[in-house]
């Protein structure tokens, strides 16, 4: 089941083409939801003997246009989970100091240690999609950058970093109505973006330098999982499959505990 969601190298997509709803659930929302529940307690489970083990690392991409869901996404799956396993890193414009050194700098020192999951709010994707749309480098610039980028996954895989990536596929009109909903709530207002806008103007040059991003930088070691987004709970089940069923996978064990038999505490 996890697999479902995931792209195949050398299988190009159309995301006009990709539905936005988790037309492959047959079951109602509470059914997933329980579903959800159940698995993030396994991801608990599994991320509390991953860090104890201490070696294996585990990378989250989350790439979204804007009111796609990251924030949600996060907050949902990793409620409960040890914090101090866990590192969000949330990638904002570069810093003059990021600008003064390659598009990699930044992302490589936010990378996982042993034993932790890291999570990426955007990345270093940023810099073939906001970059490329707004033509703050050229063509043959940004097309490079895939190349590298794989290079770069390829080399966190090989030095014992899993990757996940997951792309939340939202429709026009659900991020109309989510920009709406930040405009009714007060308690909303703060998420609203009025840039958020300007970019929404640019929805067709966006969906295809994702369609791009995802077509070229979908390998064997680090595939893209196409995430219907416009439903949040079908979005927070489909994440959690792969997550706890990547985890398994990894199969995290508690170290060899030493003999304790003969401990005695006054
Ligand atoms: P989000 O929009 O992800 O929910 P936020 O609203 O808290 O987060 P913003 O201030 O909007 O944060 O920061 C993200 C902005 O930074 C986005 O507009 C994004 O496109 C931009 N950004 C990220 N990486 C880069 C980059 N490498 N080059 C240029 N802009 C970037
Ligand atoms: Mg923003």
């Amino acid at each position: 089941m996890p697999a479902v969601h995931r792209l195949t190298p050398k299988t190009p997509i159309v995301l006009a083409k990709t539905s936005t709803r988790g037309k492959d659930f047959h079951g109602d929302r509470d059914t997933a939801e329980k579903e959800f529940r159940e698995l993030r307690d396994e991801l608990i489970r599994l991320q509390t003997a991953l860090y104890a083990e201490g070696t294996q690392k585990l990378l989250v991409v989350l790439q979204a246009m804007d009111a796609g869901g990251k924030d949600g996404t996060i907050r949902h799956t990793f409620k409960g989970v040890n914090p101090q396993g866990v590192r969000v890193t949330s990638f904002k414009k570069p810093s003059a100091e990021a600008l003064a050194h390659d598009f990699l700098w930044r992302i490589h020192r936010a990378v996982p240690g042993r034993g932790m999951i890291g999570v990426f709010n955007r990345s270093h994707y940023e810099d073939v999609l906001v970059v490329r749309v707004s033509n703050i480098v050229p063509e043959n610039v940004w097309r490079a950058r895939y190349e590298t980028i794989n290079n770069f996954e390829k080399h966190l895989i090989d030095t014992g970093t899993t990757v996940l990536k997951f792309f939340l596929h939202i429709s026009k009109g659900e991020q109309k109505e989510r920009f709406q909903d930040r405009l009714d709530e007060p308690d909303k207002h703060w998420k609203f973006d009025p840039d958020d806008l300007d970019k929404r103007e640019q929805w067709d040059e966006y969906q295809t330098a994702f369609q791009d991003m995802l077509n070229n930088c979908t390998t064997n070691h680090a595939p893209w999982y196409l995430i219907p987004g416009d439903q949040k709970w079908y979005r927070n089940l489909a994440i959690m499959r792969v997550m706890v069923d990547t985890l398994r996978k990894m199969d995290p064990q508690y170290p060899e505990a030493d003999d304790l038999s003969g401990v005695k505490i006054d």
